[in-house]
C-alpha cells in the first residue's frame, strides 16, 4: 500500500517534471540541480559560478530551503533574477515546486538556470526536476565515506564537485580513494576538485558546463 503510494507521488512528479523540461527547452534554458548535504557549499558554489560565467552566460537561480529567503537574499547581490522557494519542512525539491518558481522567473533572458536543492543526500536524487543536469557537491570536511552510505544519490548524478580542497591539509580526507569510489559506483560522473573559498577549479568546472550546455 505504502509503496504504490510512493509510486503515484513520483509518477505526478515525473510528468511534471517533463512539462519543466519542455517549458525550459521553449526558451532555450539549461537547467542544473545541485544537491548537497547542509553545508557542504552550494550557495558558494553558485555564487563562485555566477562570478565565472557572468558576463558571458545570462543566469538565473532558484532557491531551495525548507525555510529564510537568506541565500537567495546573497545571490540577489550578484544582480541575477533569483525566486525563493520554501519547502516549509520538505526535505527536497519537486517538480510543481519549479514549475512555480519557473513562472516567476523570465526565462527568455536566462540561458543557465541553477538549482540550489534543499540540503539532504537522501530524497533530492528521486526527484526529478525536469534539469538537464544533476550535480553534486561533497566537501572534505564531511568525510570521504558519503558514496558508501548514499549510494542512490553518487550513482544519479552526471557530475560531482568535490568542494573545500583547501582544506585537504587538516582533515583526514583520501581524495584519490574517494575519486576512485566514485568512478566505481559511478563511471559516467565528471569529477572537479574545488575550493570556493580560493576559487581553484572553478574553471574548470565553469568550462566543462559550457561544453554540457551546448551538446
Ligand atoms: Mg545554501
Ligand atoms: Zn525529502
Amino acid at each position: 500500500m505504502e509503496i504504490k503510494v510512493l509510486k503515484d507521488i513520483l509518477g505526478a512528479n515525473e510528468q511534471i517534471a517533463g512539462k519543466n523540461r519542455e517549458l525550459l527547452e521553449k526558451n532555450k534554458v539549461f537547467c542544473v540541480n545541485i544537491m548537497a548535504s547542509p553545508g557542504a557549499g552550494k550557495t558558494s558554489f553558485v555564487l563562485q559560478t555566477i562570478r565565472v560565467l557572468k558576463g558571458n552566460v545570462r543566469i538565473g537561480v532558484i532557491e531551495g530551503d525548507i525555510s529564510s529567503s537568506i541565500d537567495a537574499e546573497t545571490v540577489a547581490e550578484e544582480g541575477v533574477p533569483v525566486v525563493q522557494i520554501n519547502t516549509g519542512g520538505e526535505c527536497h525539491l519537486e517538480a510543481v515546486q519549479i514549475q512555480n518558481a519557473l513562472n516567476n522567473l523570465p526565462l527568455k533572458d536566462i540561458d543557465l538556470l541553477l538549482i540550489e536543492n534543499v540540503g539532504n543526500l537522501v530524497c533530492p536524487a528521486e526527484f526529478n526536476l525536469g534539469e538537464h543536469l544533476k550535480i553534486l557537491i561533497a566537501s572534505v570536511p564531511e568525510g570521504d565515506d558519503k558514496p558508501f552510505k548514499y549510494p542512490l544519490m553518487f550513482t544519479t548524478v552526471d557530475g560531482l564537485v568535490l568542494n573545500k580542497i583547501d582544506l585537504l591539509p587538516y582533515v583526514k580526507f583520501n581524495a584519490d580513494a574517494f575519486t576512485k569510489t566514485v568512478k566505481n559506483i559511478n563511471a559516467k560522473a565528471e569529477i572537479f576538485r574545488v575550493s570556493c573559498t580560493t576559487g581553484d577549479g572553478v574553471p574548470e568546472w565553469a568550462k566543462w558546463l559550457k561544453t554540457r550546455m551546448k551538446s
